[in-house]
C-alpha cells in the first residue's frame, strides 16, 4: 500500500507517524494508553491504523488519534470547487418579502436571516427539472462559501454538489453501522420532543 506522507483530504501533513507507530501496519500499541496498562499488557496491539485517512481507533481505551499532525492554514495547494459568491451578503434587499413572510410564519425574523447569511435566487432544481426561485442556506467556513442549499416553495431540497468540494455530505456514516438504528430512533425523538417544545413556546400548544 502507497502511504501518502504528504497530503490527505487536501491537508498538509506536518508531522508524518507523530507517535512513532509501526508504519504501515494495520493493527498495534496504542499511543494514548498502551504505556498506562499493565505490564504483560503493554505490547498489547489494541489499536487500529489507518493510513490512508490518517486515523487510529483503540478498542482499549476506546479512542480515536491521528497518526499525523497537520499544517493549519493556507496550506493546502489543492483547489476546491466552490459556490459562486454572491457580492454582496450583507444586501438587506436579497430576502423578497415572500420569503421573509415565510419565515415569518416559522417565528424566524428577519434579522435571523441576515445574520445567518440566507439569501435568495434563481437555481436548477432536478425535482421539478427547471429553474426555480429558491432560498439559500449558506455553509461558511471562515468568509468562504462553501458550500449552498436550496429549497424551492415545494419542499425540494438540493445541495451543491461537486466532486472537489472541501466538505462532503456523508450523513451518518460516521457512525458504526450497528448504531444505526439507535442513530434514527434518537434523531426521531429528540426532533419531535424539540418540535413540541418549539410549538408550545411560540404558539401554545393544543
Ligand atoms: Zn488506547
Amino acid at each position: 500500500m502507497q502511504i501518502n506522507t504528504q497530503e490527505i483530504n487536501g491537508y498538509l501533513i506536518d508531522k508524518f507517524n507523530q507517535y512513532g507507530l509501526e508504519e504501515g501496519k494495520t493493527q498495534g500499541v496504542c499511543p494514548l494508553c498502551s504505556a498506562d496498562r499493565k505490564p504483560a499488557n503493554q505490547k498489547m496491539k489494541c489499536s487500529s491504523y489507518d493510513w490512508e485517512t490518517g486515523l487510529g481507533t483503540c478498542h482499549n481505551c476506546n479512542k480515536s488519534f491521528q497518526l499525523h499532525t497537520y499544517q493549519r492554514k493556507g496550506a493546502s495547494e489543492k483547489v476546491y470547487t466552490r459556490p459562486i459568491t454572491p457580492e454582496q451578503f450583507d444586501d438587506e434587499d436579497l430576502l423578497s418579502t415572500n420569503v421573509e413572510t415565510w419565515f415569518g410564519t416559522r417565528a424566524i425574523s428577519k434579522q435571523t436571516l441576515q445574520d445567518l447569511q440566507v439569501t435568495e435566487g434563481q437555481e436548477w432544481m432536478p425535482q421539478t427539472s427547471k429553474m426555480e426561485n429558491t432560498i439559500k442556506f449558506n455553509y461558511f467556513m471562515g468568509d468562504q462559501l462553501i458550500n449552498v442549499k436550496y429549497r424551492d416553495g415545494r419542499k425540494n431540497f438540493k445541495l451543491f454538489i461537486t466532486r472537489k468540494i472541501k466538505f462532503k455530505h456523508y450523513g451518518s456514516k460516521s457512525v458504526d453501522e450497528k448504531f444505526n438504528k439507535i442513530v434514527l430512533l434518537t434523531r426521531a425523538w429528540h426532533y419531535n420532543w424539540s418540535k413540541f417544545y418549539y410549538y408550545r413556546k411560540n404558539y401554545d400548544y393544543i
